[in-house]
């Protein structure tokens, strides 16, 4: 689909050259965003926004500053936008970050601030029911999915539209928005209503963590037919990563860490955990759990045993002020140590002081697992990741996934259990078969998927029996909508290779240089590091 061009005449970017032009860039962002250059990939999405009338997916990490690749053009250019986030938090420290701006202007409007999504709020009210004044043009509007989807608001949206026309549109966490919508909030699969009805405006998804799957969910759902691409470099060389982790068979953790005490009947109050979370570096730690009660439970654990440090928790449970409060002093290094559900904190926001992330119990998903290790290390530092899991979790958790997939498409259904089947092969990978590099399953296991094999009637029985030889991770299995048989991500299963007539992601993770320093790598190298 080619679109039309816009109603607005875009101001050519000139870049930052010397001359009056630049003065004033800088100027705008040393008032809005209190820092004095760019980094180079920020200029690149810049001056392209500026410019050209493209879709956009960017795929920076959390902490490369993306929101200013948005926010710069247009303040510049004076454009009307609308940025579309599934976070109220993240909506209210934004609008609240741009309009505390040196000049007092205010830019930002948070338009789903109101009790219900019906109900019109005071930034709505202006909003639509004044009109922009010439010294005072920029308009950077906040919503999220659930008010877009409320036909009041779109009228008015259409409406203002014909008078002064958006620039482009942003789509924030765009990961949130096809996650929730594929799972339990089906409406928010309806922002392609910006797509149909104003098809000439170009729309911008920002994720960290949007991998293939979820690139081409956006395409496909917004008709996007040649989006740029926007990256940075997502290796974690700075990363040294520890799974702890033990089974039936591998009572005691075989880490490599020198007096690692995490055996398969320790609980979140074992000395290893401890001694993880009370890092003798400067920075804080990020300890993420799975329950609330873990969460409670854990910190006052932690705090009794190391009174010298400022240790708080945050989790679902607690009221917006208390949980804004409590990010706000972690995110400026009021606390040591803070201890959250892994769910629920983190999302888009900076963490520059954490180098420590320790993640007690087992992840449901390779996402979840890939971005508590992003949450750590933001400014280059060497920082540290341990994860502390038992084999034993794993069964709970298909058994409690099964559950959740009920209902799911069957193309949502495939990426949440490959995605579990991703986590399942990096915890047999830790604890018993300890020859692949952790940190590769990890990032490699964000785009990886099952295949799918060709097996005839006539050989099934051959089939079955060889399928049977191998470790039970790495046996295929059945799909029983496909009505297939595949092989899980990563899989290593020579014993059905003559039915297997597609790439398998394995190769990609054989091939991948190994990171030298997680614990499988460190210890076939016979590397071993203190807690
Ligand atoms: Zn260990
Ligand atoms: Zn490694």
């Amino acid at each position: 689909m080619k679109r039309k061009s816009s109603h607005i005449p875009r101001t050519q970017y000139e870049g930052p050259t010397i001359g009056p032009k630049m003065d004033s860039e800088k100027q705008t962002l040393m008032d809005y965003f209190g820092i004095v250059k760019y980094h180079d990939y920020q200029l690149d999405l810049i001056r392209h926004i500026s410019t050209s009338k493209n879709d956009v997916i960017c795929r920076f990490r959390t902490g490369s500053g993306k929101s200013l690749t948005y926010l710069m053009p247009a303040i510049l250019h004076g454009y009307t936008i609308l940025v579309i986030s599934p976070l109220c938090s993240l909506i209210t420290d934004q609008v609240t970050q741009i309009n505390n701006n040196v000049h007092k202007k205010k830019l930002a409007f948070n338009l789903s601030s109101s009790k219900s999504a019906e109900e019109e709020n005071l930034d709505e009210k202006e909003v639509f029911g004044t009109t922009v004044s010439e010294e005072n043009r920029t308009r950077i509007i906040f919503c999220t999915p659930e008010k877009l989807g409320t036909s009041a608001f779109r009228a008015k949206l259409l409406k203002m539209h014909k008078d002064t026309p958006f620039a482009y549109f942003v789509l924030d966490e765009c990961h949130l928005i096809i996650e929730s919508g594929n799972s339990f909030r089906a409406d928010y699969m309806k922002v392609d209503w910006l797509r149909n009805e104003l098809k000439d405006v170009p729309i911008l998804c920002y994720s960290a963590t949007c991998n293939n799957f979820v690139t081409n969910q956006i395409k496909t759902l917004l008709h996007m037919t040649d989006p740029v691409m926007f990256e940075n470099d997502n290796a974690k060389k700075n990363l040294f990563l520890s799974i702890h982790s033990v089974s039936k068979h591998n009572q005691n953790c075989k880490c490599g860490s020198k007096n690692c005490t995490w055996h398969s009947k320790s609980d979140i109050t074992n000395e290893s955990i401890l001694k993880a979370v009370n890092y003798y570096g400067g920075g804080e730690v990020l300890v993420l759990c799975n329950s609330r009660s873990d969460v409670e439970k854990l910190k006052q654990h932690i705090q009794k045993h190391i009174p010298n440090k400022k240790v708080e928790f945050y989790h679902a449970g607690l009221g917006d002020d208390s949980r804004s409060a409590t990010q706000q002093q972690f995110v400026i290094g009021n606390i040591d140590i803070l201890v959250a559900t892994n769910a629920s904190f983190g999302v888009g926001i900076n963490l520059p002081l954490v180098l420590k992330v320790v993640v007690i119990g087992t992840p449901m998903s390779i996402q979840t697992i890939s971005q508590a290790i992003g949450r750590g290390g933001r400014k280059g530092q060497q920082y540290y990741v341990d994860f502390y899991i038992k084999e034993a979790d794993i069964i709970k958790n298909r058994i409690m996934l099964n559950k959740e997939v009920i209902g799911m498409s069957s193309t949502y259904k495939k990426y949440v259990l490959d995605s579990f089947d991703a986590v399942q092969y990096l915890v047999a990978n830790s604890a018993a078969d300890k020859s692949m590099c952790l940190l590769n399953i990890i990032l490699q296991g964000v785009n990886a998927t099952s295949t799918f094999l060709a097996v005839p009637y006539s050989d099934l029985q051959d089939f079955k029996k060889k399928n049977s030889t191998v470790r039970p991770y790495n046996r295929a299995r059945w799909n029983s909508e496909a009505r297939k048989w595949y092989l899980p991500p990563f899989a290593q299963n020579q014993a059905v290779a003559k039915w297997n007539t597609q790439k398998n992601t394995t190769d990609v993770l054989l091939e991948t240089p190994e990171c030298g320093k997680c614990s499988n790598c460190r210890n076939q190298n016979n590397i071993s590091r203190f807690l």
